[in-house]
């Protein structure tokens, strides 16, 4: 059957024709991946008012593309206390924040009670505040660090106050790619699994694919198939979030880039791909905000939040670090012709600003 016909149909897709979408035009995928956007939240698009936070950049481990964690590249080691930390959320939380977004490098200094102490201390001043917290990649860096189990890590999270998962560390799940990008970090396999015990214990995650460096586009495809499998199984996903590459100040050598279309096409065929997961969502501080904006035509329901502060997209480059103010993000959703809709981190409506 013609694959335009199959969309339409909203059949499954497989490996194959994933990676035909590639080859259709810009504004045919476009279309496609709209109306599938337009049929589950018409004109909304989401946001969060959110607080990244990044306690360390002191790291055992050696990605290739990572320009955060302190290296010959970065000389400037930090990590803070749980007083800096508490100091950030106090500000972020007068300020409206309803979510922490806090994630770390692996530092091999700070043991599980760094982190979930930080976690304590947070969740026993702001009840109400979300944290979403601990890459599967932090988790597994723990269990490996500590020789802790994942249940022991995962249930340790939840006695500490972490309400949901980050999407971090999947990278691309290509084993001879990941092996090339991040040998020794969290394998494909690890990450899948950790995120499928978190969802059996009744919570929800997110999930990353980091694209537009030395993988092939069938490896996006496979990425994104080995996320459909285990959300069938488990439903556990909330959002989808394709981050683009960030070139500068890493070891990476990458000679051709993704145009702005073919970002567009692989959130487009995300959207068409990943019929099981909810949202998918245009994290602003990777594509930049106005690839994001366009994005919302081509499949992607979420721009991520205001950020207000970022530290790891924009070492590599990105133009995040100071977030980006409420009225100015809503005021940039209206005029492109959305509906900005401001949601809690489990994508509950809290407020429209039609
Ligand atoms: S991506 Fe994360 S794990 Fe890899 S070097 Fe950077 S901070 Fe460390």
């Amino acid at each position: 059957m013609d694959l335009i016909q199959k969309v339409k149909n909203k059949e499954r897709l497989n490996q194959k024709e994933g990676k035909a979408l590639y080859d259709l035009d810009l504004y045919t995928l476009g279309e496609l991946a709209d109306s599938i956007r337009k049929e589950k939240y018409g004109k909304k698009s989401y946001f969060n008012i959110n607080r990244h936070i990044n306690p360390t950049n002191v790291c055992a481990d050696i990605c290739k593309f990572c320009a955060y964690s302190a290296s010959r590249k970065n000389p400037n080691q930090y990590t803070m206390s749980h007083e800096q930390i508490l100091d950030i959320v106090k500000h972020s939380y007068a300020n409206g924040a309803k979510e922490v977004h806090i994630v770390s490098a692996h530092n091999p200094n700070d043991g599980p009670e760094w982190y979930m102490g930080a976690f304590r201390k947070i969740k026993t001043l702001y009840p109400d505040l979300h944290i979403k917290a601990m890459t599967a990649a932090e988790v597994d860096f723990l269990t490996r660090q500590y020789g802790l189990s994942y249940d022991e890590v995962l249930d340790m999270m939840i006695e500490s106050g972490v309400d949901s998962m980050p999407g971090g560390g999947a990278e691309i799940f290509d084993e001879k790619v990941r092996e090339y990008l991040c040998k020794g970090k969290v394998t494909s396999d690890q990450w899948l699994q950790i995120h499928q015990k978190w969802h059996e214990r009744g919570r929800q995650s997110n999930a990353t694919m980091l694209f537009g460096h030395v993988e092939t586009k069938a490896h996006r495809i496979d990425h994104m198939l080995r996320l459909r499998d285990l959300q069938d199984k488990t439903g556990g996903f909330n959002a989808f979030i394709p981050l683009v590459y960030q070139r500068d100040n890493n070891f990476l050598k990458v000679t051709h880039f993704p145009t702005g279309q073919e970002i567009l096409k692989t959130y487009a065929i995300a959207r068409i791909l990943l019929d099981n997961i909810p949202h998918i969502k245009a994290y602003w501080a990777s594509a930049s905000i106005n690839l994001a904006l366009i994005a919302q035509e081509f499949g992607c329901d979420d721009l991520d939040g205001t950020i207000e502060k970022e530290s790891i997209q924009s070492a590599a480059g990105a133009a995040s670090s100071h977030g980006m103010k409420l009225e100015d993000f809503i005021g940039l959703i209206k005029n492109s012709g959305f509906i900005p809709v401001e949601r809690d981190s489990l994508y509950n409506e809290l407020k429209s600003y039609a």
